[in-house]
Formats: structure tokens, C-alpha cells, sequence
């Protein structure tokens, strides 16, 4: 479903992809992506920091933008160590194949993770791990008593896989952004370490989940033995992405890092990129957390029998939209699309850029490219195209 729509907007580029193009009704298009934070271009300040950065050759440990990189995001996770990579797909492989060393290990994880489901099942066909996946509670956790019966159910026994590694991620990307509370994974580093398990943080919008909970990253790492963090999500960064953990795992990382075709050169020129992504965070991440809230309840106070939104479930930059009545779909091609008669009612041509999430729902996700003024003229797209579904 989000194959289809992503190639039948492709299909008509210059229609909604560049910013400000004009289109048949005369007024200049304005286009607001709420696809994925991954949309998000760098802007002139990362764009200088790229150009200027001094660089060297990471493969002999040479680019000190890399290192800079990579000390200052160990202090921020509270790590040892942590290695950049370019992308989280292979921090997460990498994280996967230093945890599970023998062929048909097991890893137990959530089944609508983005691990499991987005990441060409690479830790089945490159590690030859074997994943077991847990049905996802809608909060993003895991049920305790369920992962409990699983790790045991096969201890000393030769039948079955020998369980190493939990795969956590936070924030929960399928249900919507929703942030892990600390006790919870401070109970499943508990039963972990009780049965010889290690815990694995997919951390792609960790830093969410920090600002969410008011609280340093280092504190939500700590719970966990080894973490990813995306670069190119929240943080807008065009490339890369880490994996922190005690020393003698990044050194382990390293060496699957170049196995796997990871090893980069003078890879500063993205790691300063990524340097201003962590330098500006703190100011950024919140302003989208509190235009996905406004988004939120400017939908609910638009009480259409056709969307609703759980209000109390956005924690983060995403909002799930549930959708009564039309298909998500319909929704979504026609928040993208432009009508004379919208131009004619609102002076405005708005191409609102979604993809259907379920066979129900809509997802929609802030980023740094979206200000509160867009996010203003999203909902009243949104009202707009309500009006003409009608009740
Ligand atoms: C995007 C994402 C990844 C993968 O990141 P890439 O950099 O696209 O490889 C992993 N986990 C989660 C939760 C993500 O959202």
C-alpha cells in the first residue's frame, strides 16, 4: 500500500515536489510532507558545517570530525564507545550480529518493529539469526509474562534455539511514536540479565523519547546493553547513524562494520552534519512534539465523524489518525491533491503529503522542515477536504 503510493506520486513529479512550483490555478503550490522525518532537507547552517569540515580517513581512525562525532555522542548515550555507521538498518545488523555470535541464536522482539518488518529480514539472511517475534501491546511494550515464557521455554533444552538478545525500540515507531517508560525497560534488563539475555535498544528517535520524558538520553540507554541512533530522522542529518556500547563491542562493531561494507573514508563530511543535528535537538525536537499535539487537537476540536485522533497516544512527532468511513487512501490522495475550488475558498493551494498507515489509519509525522504556520494550514487542508467528504 505504501509501495503503491509512493510510485504513483513519483509519477508526477513537478506537480508537488518542488517547493513553491506554480501550478493550473495560478497560485504557487505549497507542499507539506508529513510522509516521515526522513524528508527533511539540511538546511544552510548543516550545509556550511559539511563544507567545512576537516576531514581525514576513517578507515585508519583519521577524520577528527568523525571522532568529535563519535565522543560526544558516547557522553550523551553514556557509553564507552559508539561507532558511526550510515544508516540505523546497519547499526541494528551490526548491533544484532556482535550480540548473537552463533548461527541460529535467538532474538526476540516485537512483530510490527521496524527491525523485524522494514529491514529485509537481515538478521535471517546475513547474521542466520533466528527472530521470534511478540505481539506489540499498543503503548509500543512487549508483555513481560509472554517474553518471560519464551526466554525460559527453552532453556537447557537442545530442541530449542538458545535466546540471546531482546530488541527493543523507542521511541515505538507502528504505534506511533509512543515513548517507553523507564521501569518497563528497567524489567526487561532484569529478566534479561536473570537468564544470561542481552538488550538491545533500536534508538532511532531516542532522542524523542528523551525530550519527551525530560530526561538525558544517558538515562533511558542505561537500561540497555547496546543502542542504535538515526541521524537522518528527527535529527536531519542527510546519512548516518551509530551504535554505542562498551568498548570491546564497538570494537567487535568495527570489524563487522567493514564486512558488511560500511567502512566509510572521509566520512566527516556527514558526520557534521549529524554534529549540528545533536547541537540543536533540544530546541528543535520539541517544537515538532508540540506541532504534532496542536495537529492532534486541532483535528479532535474539527469533531468529524470521519477522523479521530487518541490524543492521550501522541507523546512524540507522530500523530496516528484514525479513519472512519473512507479509505485511508481516499484521505490521503486528496489532502495532496489541489482543487479550483479550494484555491477559490482558501486563496491557497496546499499539497498535503501522507501515506495510509493500516487499512484504517493514517500516520502522520513532524520534522524540522515543518513550522507551526504549516502545520496550520495542514488542518484547515484537513478541514477542507472533511467538508467535502461530508458526514
Ligand atoms: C528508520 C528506522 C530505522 C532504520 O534507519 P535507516 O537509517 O533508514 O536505515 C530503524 N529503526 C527505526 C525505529 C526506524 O524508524
Amino acid at each position: 500500500m505504501l509501495r503503491g503510493l509512493a510510485r504513483a506520486a513519483a509519477r508526477r513529479p513537478g506537480a508537488l515536489w518542488t517547493r513553491g512550483s506554480g501550478n493550473r490555478t495560478g497560485v504557487p503550490a505549497h507542499v507539506v510532507d508529513l510522509r516521515s522525518d526522513t524528508v527533511t532537507k539540511p538546511g544552510p547552517a548543516m550545509r556550511r558545517a559539511m563544507a567545512e569540515a576537516v576531514v581525514g580517513d576513517d578507515d585508519y581512525g583519521e577524520d577528527p570530525t568523525v571522532r568529535e562525532l563519535q565522543e560526544k555522542a558516547a557522553k550523551l548515550l553514556g557509553v564507552d564507545r559508539t561507532l558511526f555507521v550510515p544508516t540505523n538498518t546497519m547499526a541494528n545488523l551490526i548491533s544484532v550480529m556482535c550480540h548473537c555470535q552463533r548461527r541460529g541464536s535467538q532474538l526476540l522482539l516485537g512483530q510490527e518493529c521496524h527491525l523485524h518488518v522494514y529491514e529485509q529480514g537481515g538478521v535471517a539472511q546475513i547474521a542466520g539469526v533466528h527472530s521470534h517475534p511478540l505481539p506489540d501491546l499498543p503503548h509500543g511494550t512487549l508483555d513481560l509474562a509472554e517474553l518471560e515464557r519464551v526466554v525460559t521455554r527453552g532453556l537447557g533444552s537442545p530442541y530449542h534455539p538458545v535466546c540471546e538478545l531482546i530488541c527493543l525500540e523507542n521511541t515505538h515507531s507502528s504505534s506511533g511514536g509512543r515513548v517507553l517508560p523507564i521501569d518497563y525497560l528497567r524489567q526487561v534488563r532484569l529478566l534479561a540479565q536473570s537468564y544470561g539475555v542481552r538488550v538491545h535498544l533500536d534508538g532511532a528517535r531516542l532522542m524523542n523519547a528523551a525530550v519527551a520524558l525530560h530526561m538525558p538520553p544517558a538515562r533511558i540507554v542505561e537500561h540497555c546493553d547496546s543502542v542504535s541512533l538515526c541521524f537522518s530522522k528527527g535529527l536531519g542529518a542527510p546519512v548516518g547513524a551509530l551504535v554505542g556500547g562498551p568498548k570491546d563491542f564497538i570494537e567487535e562493531a568495527w570489524r563487522l562494520r567493514k564486512a558488511l561494507g560500511g567502512g566509510m573514508r572521509q566520512a566527516g563530511v556527514l558526520a557534521a552534519a549529524a554534529l549540528v543535528g545533536l547541537a540543536d535537538f533540544e530546541e528543535v525536537l520539541p517544537t515538532d512534539h508540540k506541532n504534532a499535539q496542536r495537529f492532534a487537537k486541532g483535528l479532535q476540536e474539527l469533531a468529524s465523524p470521519i477522523c479521530s485522533v487518541d490524543l492521550a497516544a501522541v507523546e512524540t512527532n507522530m500523530v496516528m489518525v484514525r479513519v472512519h468511513g473512507p479509505p485511508p487512501e481516499e484521505l490521503c490522495r486528496r489532502l495532496q491533491a489541489v482543487s479550483a475550488d479550494e484555491v477559490a475558498q482558501t486563496g491557497r493551494a496546499v499539497h498535503v503529503l501522507l501515506f495510509p498507515w493500516t487499512e484504517r489509519s493514517v500516520r502522520a509525522v513532524w520534522h524540522r522542515d515543518i513550522s507551526a504556520q504549516d502545520t496550520e494550514l495542514v488542518l484547515k487542508k484537513w478541514g477542507f477536504v472533511l467538508r467535502q467528504l461530508g458526514p
